[in-house]
């Protein structure tokens, strides 16, 4: 990385440990050392991981109350060759963290925005949780409040990709209770804490059991974590909402023999199913 130069007017997203210092990567500390300017969301913060690798950058705070004023001087600055380097407090800045904005004004304006990737919780946490990872969703902060949190879990009820969420052990035991509320005690729950540092903990077990463990130990409700759920099991034919409308318009043009089979073939179900669920609706 002795040769690595940074371009001028350039804007670099880069990411940093998320507890572990060891996991800088050379890149973001040869850019953080050869930058103008750092734009961080505490420059306090920021300056004990400068401090850490010896560098000696000056720091701009960009954070969530003044990102979109920061955006024009960052636009200015870039105009006049300045190069700059985007942090958040830890991991990968945007996610769930400040620069969305400015990352779109600057690509609006054609400034090049360059990714300097590494750590970022979320994905930490998935590829340890032993849930499937092929398609997942993430989902950014659970609500604090449990009405609210209850209402944004049965949105996803249906849901058959992992379900990836922030939230603060300090309220792991309600969010598990929710869980057990609205999708059920046996969905399968990892709580993915203090990653990568002392009390790194994954454990993994059925919402049910996952609400005991907590209540019997109060450590697991200290520091940062990440919570992944298991998705909704995938009923075969299952009859969707979309399939059911087709259904019944067919029904009331044509045989039900003939409505059940061109459903079918429509929505990839098996007539059966489908011949199942008219007989159900001239009951009902
Ligand atoms: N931008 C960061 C990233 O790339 O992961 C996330 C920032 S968000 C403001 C902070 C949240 O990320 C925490 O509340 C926690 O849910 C999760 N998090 C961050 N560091 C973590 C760690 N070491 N272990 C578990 N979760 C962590």
């Amino acid at each position: 990385m002795s040769d690595f130069q940074i371009n001028a007017g350039t804007f670099y997203v880069v990411s940093t440990p998320i507890g572990n210092l060891g996991d800088i990567t050379e890149r973001a500390i040869a850019v953080l050392s050869q930058v103008d300017i750092v734009a961080c969301e505490d420059t306090r913060h920021t300056q004990k991981l400068l401090s850490a690798f010896s560098i000696k950058t000056k720091t701009l705070s960009l954070h969530d109350h003044n990102e979109r004023q920061r955006q024009e001087q960052v636009a200015d600055l870039l105009s006049q060759g300045k190069s700059i380097a985007l942090v958040s407090d830890a991991g990968t800045p945007l996610i769930s963290d400040p620069g969305f904005h400015v990352v779109r004004y600057l690509r609006e304006k054609d400034f090049p925005v360059v990714p300097v990737p590494g750590a970022c919780a979320a994905i930490t946490a998935l590829s340890v949780s032993g849930l499937p990872t092929d398609r997942f969703t993430f989902e950014g902060f659970l609500p604090p409040k449990s009405g609210q949190r209850q209402s944004v879990l049965s949105q996803v009820k249906a849901e058959t990709r992992t379900l990836v969420y922030y939230d603060a052990p300090r309220r792991a035991i309600d969010t598990v209770k929710d869980i057990v509320e609205v999708l059920g005690g046996e969905r399968q729950v990892v709580m993915a804490r203090e990653l990568t540092k002392t009390f790194e903990t994954v454990h993994s077990d059925t919402a049910e059991n996952l609400l005991n463990w907590l209540s019997d130990d109060p450590n697991q409700l200290k520091g940062e974590m990440v919570l992944m759920i298991e998705g909704a099991k995938l009923v075969e034919n299952s009859i969707s909402p979309e399939a059911e409308k087709t259904l019944k318009l067919l029904l009331d043009e044509l045989p039900p023999k003939k409505a059940c089979a061109i459903a079918a073939e429509i929505h990839g179900l098996k007539k059966k199913a489908l011949y199942d669920l008219a007989l159900s609706m001239k009951d009902s």
